[in-house]
């Protein structure tokens, strides 16, 4: 066994941290380059707190996830104001867009140099400006993690700009921020925290201290997601939904993920499909063909014992059999009113060339199970 865990340099937790926020970020920088999603209200508390420690601030919005066209405009809109760090306070997308520019801003020259697929894939060498991280969803964990993912639209894929360089400096979970988000998207970026504790710890790459992350994000969700869909914002739910999304990001970035994310990226890239709702969308597909293909092909597989395990967590039935995994998050997912993929536009036509992609994503490669054809396409077919 060997394995490594890397992640955010501090991890500051707790309801109400966001009143920290001045203080953390100026012992880091006296300007800063406040990157926000497409509501920059969600960010004004923020703003605020850093204003009155003394850092001044210049807001950078992105309207969806980030394009690389929006990292090139927010390094140039950063070097311009003379920023010294770089924070971002909203979903999954002003996270990645605020943690790749500030690698952006620390390496110099275009994103294209540093993109794999889509450009030149030059490694990022030198530390990214100082990066604070402040998620106001509970679904990606990207505050935690050493990748952002960015949309090339010319090329329509999404590609992952990746460095242990962009390991956030510091990330501020605070649960009370998670307050007044809509049903909808509680839905899919917690389905996506809830993919995000599954496919590590099915992962060829899981390991024992990503696995207790793993079994602790998935009781916490399993036990507050239906809830607070349903409208609970009890602060207890809110802890819930936050901790089972830093936990995913930890164990993401740590042990790998699998076919659901394998999906996702081109899903993303062809269609306009929020990352949440499409790896919620293909959630279910997923974990019924692998079921199926271990039990046929792989009997002596650890992920059978892990289904089983996951199946015990989320119906609370020590007995629970490998099935009941499956059974019980189709429900949810159900329950969460998620669509099918066609709601985006993704129809028959598109299974082969979607089918393609899916096969040389980088995530594919932490599926517990190598797919075959067939299953990637039944996988495709059953999530429209
Ligand atoms: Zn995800």
């Amino acid at each position: 066994m060997r394995f490594e865990f890397a992640t955010a340099t501090r991890i500051v937790f707790g309801p109400g941290v966001l009143a920290e926020i001045g203080e953390i970020v100026a012992g880091l920088g006296s300007r800063a380059l406040l990157v926000t999603g497409r509501t920059p209200e969600r960010a004004e508390a923020a703003r605020e707190r850093l204003g009155a420690a003394g850092v001044a601030s210049t807001a950078f919005s992105v309207m969806g996830e980030p394009t690389v066209g929006d990292v090139r405009r927010g390094a140039d809109v950063a070097r311009s104001e003379g920023a010294d760090v770089v924070v971002a306070c909203g979903g999954g997308s002003a996270i990645d867009a605020g943690k790749a520019i500030a690698a952006l801003f620390g390496n110099g020259g275009d994103p294209l140099a540093y993109l794999e697929v889509v450009g030149r894939g030059q490694p990022l060498t030198k530390p990214s400006l100082p990066f604070i991280a402040i998620p106001t969803t509970a679904g990606t964990g990207s505050e935690v993690t050493r990748n952002a993912v960015l949309a090339s639209t010319e090329h329509r894929v999404k590609v992952s700009l990746r460095s242990p360089l962009m390991l956030p400096r510091a990330a501020l979970v605070d649960p009370d921020l998670l307050r007044g988000l809509p049903p909808h998207v509680v839905a899919a970026s917690g389905l996506d925290a809830f993919a995000q504790l599954v496919e590590p710890f099915l992962s060829v790459r899981a390991n024992p201290l990503v696995d207790a992350l793993c079994r602790e994000g998935l009781v916490r969700s399993a036990r507050s997601l239906r809830r607070a869909f349903e409208g609970d914002s009890s602060e207890a739910v809110r802890v819930d939904l936050a901790l089972a999304s830093l936990f995913g990001g930890l164990a993401l970035a740590n042990a790998g993920l699998g076919a659901v994310h394998g999906f996702a990226a081109p899903v993303g890239g062809m269609f306009d499909a929020p990352h949440g709702a499409a790896c919620a969308a293909l959630l279910p597909a997923v974990l019924r063909v692998n079921l199926e293909a271990l039990s046929q092909r792989r009997r002596e597989s650890p992920a059978l014992a892990r289904y089983r395990e996951i199946a015990a967590i989320v119906t609370g039935r020590p007995g629970a059999d490998a099935e009941d995994a499956v059974v019980w998050t189709e429900s949810l997912v159900r329950a969460l009113a998620i669509p099918g993929l066609s709601r985006w536009g993704a129809t028959e036509a598109d299974i082969g060339p979607l089918v393609a992609k899916a096969r040389a994503a980088s995530s594919m490669k932490g599926n517990p199970i190598e797919l075959e054809e067939g299953e990637l396409a039944e996988i495709a077919r059953a999530s429209l």
